[in-house]
């Protein structure tokens, strides 16, 4: 739980020292279809205007930030429609407060793309008005869909690879009796081709995860058919 603890020590730490201007940790309800949903939003900065940025903490790794994740754009086009529905309220700017556990001063001194500081702010691209609220019914459907079926005894629909955060399988060729690899696949036949017939090398195979299943990311796992039937493969 400890990364988990870390994200939720460093929202009340930020909760405690908001700028001034800013609305911190509200959260906003709307009705959909029927149903009334919700989200709460970190930090929102109000212009006069009526304009407003929204931003979000993440306390997440270094290889996140370089590559981005598409959950930070669901999430975050999710609140601006939220914040949108009041009354005259335009979003114009979504951004990601980074608080990067595994930075390393030595590596931003020489690896391009790599970040500056241990505390990045992350541009998420605003999504157009028509395809957020496109997307926002299209969840409500969804989760719908599967109340139906649960309360009439039919299939609730699974969770996608990526909606459980899946890490396929790797396959390591080291030189036997090290534990490093000399380079990792994704695939045993390209492991295979790599190692050819030298007898000094082996191949490992190192099982991936769900991260979101196994590492006490997901708040239903403890109920969850899915997770303890499913056979990983
Ligand atoms: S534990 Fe179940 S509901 Fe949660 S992410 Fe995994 S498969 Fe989905």
């Amino acid at each position: 739980m400890l990364w988990s603890v870390l994200g939720t020590s460093v929202h009340t730490m930020f909760e405690r020292h908001q700028p001034e201007g800013h609305i911190v940790e509200e959260r906003l309800f709307a009705e959909v279809d029927g149903w009334s949903i919700s989200g709460a939003i970190d930090l929102q900065r109000s212009e006069a205007d009526g304009t407003m940025t929204i931003m979000d903490y993440k306390c997440t790794s270094v290889w996140s930030v370089i590559h981005g994740k598409v959950e930070w754009h669901k999430q975050l086009n999710f609140y601006a429609w939220l914040a949108e529905q009041k009354d005259g309220v335009k979003v114009i700017g979504l951004q990601i407060i980074a608080v990067l556990r595994d930075w390393q001063r030595a590596k931003s001194k020489i690896e391009t793309n790599y970040p500056l500081a241990p505390i990045v702010i992350v541009d998420v691209p605003l999504w157009p008005a028509e395809e957020r609220d496109r997307y926002v019914r299209q969840r409500v459907k969804i989760h719908q869909e599967a109340e139906y079926e649960r309360l009439t005894g039919g299939h609730i629909p699974r969770c996608s690879d990526e909606e459980q955060w899946k890490r396929a399988d790797t396959f390591a060729v080291k030189k036997r009796g090290n534990k490093r690899a000399l380079r990792v696949f994704d695939s045993m036949a390209e492991a295979e081709t790599f190692a050819g017939e030298a007898a000094e090398r082996e191949i490992e195979e190192r099982r991936g995860k769900r991260v979101r299943c196994e590492d006490n990311w997901c708040r239903v796992a403890q109920w969850c058919e899915q997770y303890e039937n499913e056979a990983w493969s």
